[in-house]
């Protein structure tokens, strides 16, 4: 992918921007921000366009109205809060489109930020509707996207208005998820070595083919081992087991031999009688695991294997917990795996979605590299995918 534009390549003195931030935060009954993480880590991209002396227009969605105007889901509650955190004033708007947005932003001064209504509002927006792509570009004179959380969308505000304006450019955030995520998979530093986990084989299909041709080590861990280690003959009991992928997982194990891809599988495991939080678990072994049970943790062995290789990579990838790590008896194994990786001098890129929740339970989020803000959208980009709202983007040359 031909490298793309940055904001700190635009001249933005007295342009009106149009932002695409992910301002998409969680919101309790009282219609308070419950965690600002999102409104912070745009930040550094909208001071840097209020500093240059442009007019911005700040654009994102929250939650999922499906098209319809719903109070529950409006983005009014950020506009005091970003002003709060900016030390200055944030208009909201009563839309994203329309005659109100249209004056409003036709009054707007050099430094003046504007925060649209959710943009999900429209039925154009998901849609990608050419008419909405319209009266949002037309808003504006140049593009910023800085919602990486979205970029694997091809959305109205992520793809559609991005080709109508020019310049198009990454915002901070978005350079920055793009430079570690295109580093890792272009041009990393061996040992490189991918962690999977999570529940399912079927999500990560497309991921583990990308990187069986670049890695050197892949750890599984997490519900879907137990398909690998059923395909290898090993008896399970009830653990998470997708039958109709027991033939890929066969075709996976003998792709990664043929690549010399050293792909490491649990050897032992916390095991439960039941699935629930305060279930009766103990640890068992691959050669004894009981029919009854089911595995939801990686093993202490596995936990030490896999702390091995990270002591020693340059490079590691990781997406996905190692167990059920909701529940603490089962979350051993990926807090393991989250020390082991925080003690470890490679250069670390936590992939969205439970891992970075788990690293964040650990307190281990300063520990790491990069922790990517699109769960979908890292894992996008791991599959080798361009993703439509970055290939939107101006190219650099
Ligand atoms: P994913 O969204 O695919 O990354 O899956 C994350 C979910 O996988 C978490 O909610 C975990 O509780 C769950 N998970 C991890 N290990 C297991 C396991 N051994 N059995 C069942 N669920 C698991």
């Amino acid at each position: 992918m031909p490298e793309k534009l940055s904001v700190l390549d635009l001249d933005l003195k007295g342009k009106k921007v149009f932002c695409r931030v992910d301002f998409n935060v969680p919101l309790n009954e009282a219609g308070a921000i419950t965690d600002d993480t999102r409104i912070l880590g745009a930040l550094p991209t909208i001071r840097h366009i209020i500093d240059k002396g442009a007019q911005l227009i700040l654009a994102s969605h929250l939650g999922r109205p499906k098209g319809k105007h719903n109070p529950k889901y409006s983005l009014a509650p950020v506009a005091p809060h970003l002003s709060g955190l900016l030390n200055r004033n944030v208009a909201m708007a009563e839309d994203c489109i329309g005659p109100q947005v249209t004056s409003l932003v036709n009054q707007m001064e050099n430094g003046d930020i504007i925060l649209l209504e959710n943009l999900r509002f429209h039925a154009g927006e998901e849609k990608n509707d050419p008419d909405f792509c319209r009266q949002l570009a037309d808003l504006a004179d140049v593009y910023v996207n800085d919602a990486f959380g979205t970029a694997h969308r091809a959305h109205a505000s992520t793809e559609g208005v991005a080709r109508l304006l020019s310049p198009a450019a990454a915002g901070l955030l978005m350079e920055k998820e793009i430079r570690y995520l295109s580093q890792a998979l272009a041009n990393p530093s061996h040992p490189f070595v991918a962690i999977l986990g999570g529940a399912k084989v079927s999500d990560k299909i497309a991921v583990i083919e990308n990187l069986l041709g670049k890695v050197d080590s892949l750890l599984i861990g997490g519900g879907m081992a137990y398909t690998f280690l059923k395909a290898q003959g090993h008896h399970v009991g009830r653990s998470l087991v997708e039958e109709d992928r027991l033939e890929l997982a066969s075709e996976l194990l003998r792709q990664a031999e043929e690549k010399q891809v050293k792909m490491l599988l649990p050897t032992d495991h916390v095991i439960a009688s039941e699935f629930k939080e305060d279930a009766q678990h103990k640890t068992c072994s691959n050669q004894d695991f009981p029919a009854d049970w089911m595995g939801l943790d990686i093993g202490p062995e596995t936990s030490k294997t896999f702390s091995t290789v990270l002591q020693k990579a340059k490079t590691v990838i990781w997406n996905g917990p190692m167990g059920v790590f909701e529940f603490e008896a089962f979350s051993k194994g990926t807090f393991a795996v989250a020390k082991a990786l925080a003690e470890s001098e490679a250069l670390s890129i936590i992939g969205g979605g439970d891992s970075v929740a788990a690293v964040n339970k650990a307190g281990l989020n300063d520990k790491m590299t990069h922790i990517s803000t699109g769960g979908g959208a890292s894992l996008e980009f791991l599959e080798g995918k361009i993703l439509p709202g970055i290939a939107a983007l101006t190219d650099k040359s």
